[in-house]
């Protein structure tokens, strides 16, 4: 099982050099050559499995160059109930709401409360294995740009492991208050965070700027390590997603929602086309779906690619109350495209995207979008009205993002009347958005600071905060380290012990 990128057939890479590189040289991303096919008779004997041994089966056949031993390594180390709360670390919520039955699948209750962490528990273990494979023992030094999610939960997964540095840099006025000190009280001997005076696209230019910067890969190579990126673009933060589709149907069939071979429609919140693709990923293994909601903020970019086959980035930005979608570029497109087009033509959208800001996928590509996609999009005043809806029609609490596919779902429903079985991707414990989900379940005045809203909400209604967040309140502080974006090589040297 090798890889291929998807702007260049003809490079081909094994597993584990896929995920100790990350990207390919010339920008494309990797891509399985083949997809596992699985019948419903291997699907029934997956119900058997738990979480964990689904998910060794899963990306054992997907991870070519790696012994059983080092996957069960992984998986064992990664998908524990000390850390995601019970032996299933992806539980599902039936919620019944108006005209729709949704079967909510609950990604958020690892150590830092976003769906994040189903991956970025076990990519640590899994790059570490690779680049130990891939170049031999090198150390590596993971950077990651974030807007916030992401790097609380790559620092949370690359903590105290063996072979790998960390470091993290945030836009310091674009991240929640809850993010910030999720992220400044880090626990860990291999981590470092600083906060930089800009946004997140001039974290995530500066990032990639030091990751191609010659003279600062020598001085790495001179101490024997090496970059490596734990972003969503890289194949170890992908495939870890597939096994949650399949487990969540598994789940479903055990319950007694559905029976094996009936097929089920899928509702995701939106933002770097990640989380989705292992939906799709998933299908084109054997697994029943039918269709693919892909919900997005008022940043609806995607809503008008699926509608219309133009994917146009030049547009008004907004901030809305669900952070993690509001995006322009979904780097994870990139592969859906190639699947359903080939390399040349995908080398050429992005191009295009880069120098013209704006491409257009021919009649063919738009037919197959149409079979399989449906979009839609819900600005933050609908997304509050929904979590009020939930929470007070069906007492289910759930966060903006997770909101903003319920809604999309529900207009899915409205126009179509498709009343397949469906799961939803709910993406964040809704106390990591306390302040805009207080405010839509309550009339009250909030109170000023953080803690004081998640206890509020707790109060309100009669949930439990998460034990990781409830924690936060009194760790204490190990990082207030603030630089300009043109200080960031100079950063990661020091934190190296490397000299400038
Ligand atoms: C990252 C994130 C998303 C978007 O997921 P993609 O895989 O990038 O589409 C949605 N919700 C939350 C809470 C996230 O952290």
């Amino acid at each position: 099982m090798n890889y291929n990128s998807t702007r260049d057939k003809n490079r081909v890479v094994t597993a584990s050099q896929a995920i100790a590189q990350g990207i390919s040289e010339e920008g494309g991303l990797f891509v399985p050559q083949e997809f596992p096919k699985y019948t419903l008779e291997d699907i029934k004997a997956m119900c058997e499995l738990d979480y964990r041994g689904r998910a060794k089966k899963i990306m054992g056949d997907f991870l070519g160059d790696f012994t059983a031993e080092e996957i069960n390594e992984s998986v064992d180390s990664a998908y524990t109930a000390e850390k995601f709360g019970s032996d299933n670390p992806s539980p599902i919520s039936y919620i019944e709401n108006g005209n729709t039955k949704m079967a909510v699948l609950e990604l958020w209750h690892g150590p830092t409360c976003a769906f994040k962490d189903m991956a970025l528990q076990i990519l640590p273990h899994l790059l570490t294995k690779s680049v130990k494979k891939a170049y031999n023992g090198k150390e590596a030094v993971i950077l990651v740009a974030t807007s916030g999610d992401t790097g609380k939960a790559a620092l949370e997964g690359f903590k105290d492991v063996d072979g790998v540095k960390i470091m993290v840099f945030y836009p310091v006025d674009g991240v929640s208050p809850m993010q910030k000190r999720q992220m400044a009280t880090q626990k860990g001997n291999n981590v470092n965070v600083a906060a930089i005076k800009g946004n997140f696209d001039d974290a995530q230019t500066g990032v990639k700027k030091i990751f191609t910067n010659a003279d600062i890969k020598a001085k790495l190579a001179e101490n024997n390590m090496l970059f490596s990126s734990a972003n969503s673009i890289n194949w170890g933060r992908l495939l870890p997603q597939i096994v949650y589709y399949f487990s969540a149907y598994c789940d479903m069939v055990k319950e007694g929602k559905i029976e094996v071979g009936e097929s089920v429609n899928v509702a995701v919140p939106t933002g770097n086309f990640g989380n989705i693709l292992a939906a799709f990923y998933a299908m084109n293994m054997g697994l029943p779906v039918k269709k693919f909601i892909c919900a997005s903020n008022s940043n609806n970019v995607l809503t008008d690619f699926i509608k219309t086959g133009t994917y146009d980035k030049m547009r008004k930005f907004y901030t809305t109350m669900s952070p993690s979608m509001d995006i322009f570029v979904s780097s994870n497109l990139e592969r859906l495209l190639y699947h359903m087009t080939g390399a040349e033509k995908v080398a050429g959208f992005m191009k295009a995207l880069s120098n013209e800001g704006k491409y257009t996928v021919d009649e063919e590509v738009k037919a197959k979008l149409d079979k399989y996609f449906w979009g839609g999009f819900c600005d933050d005043e609908n997304t509050q009205k929904t979590i009020k809806d939930l929470y007070e029609n069906e007492n289910y609490l759930c966060d903006t993002h997770t909101a903003v596919a319920v809604n999309v779902y529900q207009q899915y429903v409205a126009e179509t009347g498709d009343n397949t079985p469906v799961i939803l991707a709910s993406t964040a414990s809704p106390y990591k958005f306390a302040q805009s989900v207080l405010t839509a379940v309550t009339d009250e005045k909030l109170p000023e600071d953080e803690f004081a809203m998640v206890d509020e909400l707790s109060a309100k209604t009669k949930t439990a905060i998460p034990a990781p967040l409830a924690e936060l309140k009194n760790a204490e502080v190990r990082f207030t380290f603030e630089c300009a974006v043109d200080e960031m090589p100079k950063a990661v040297l020091d934190s190296l012990g490397i000299k400038a």
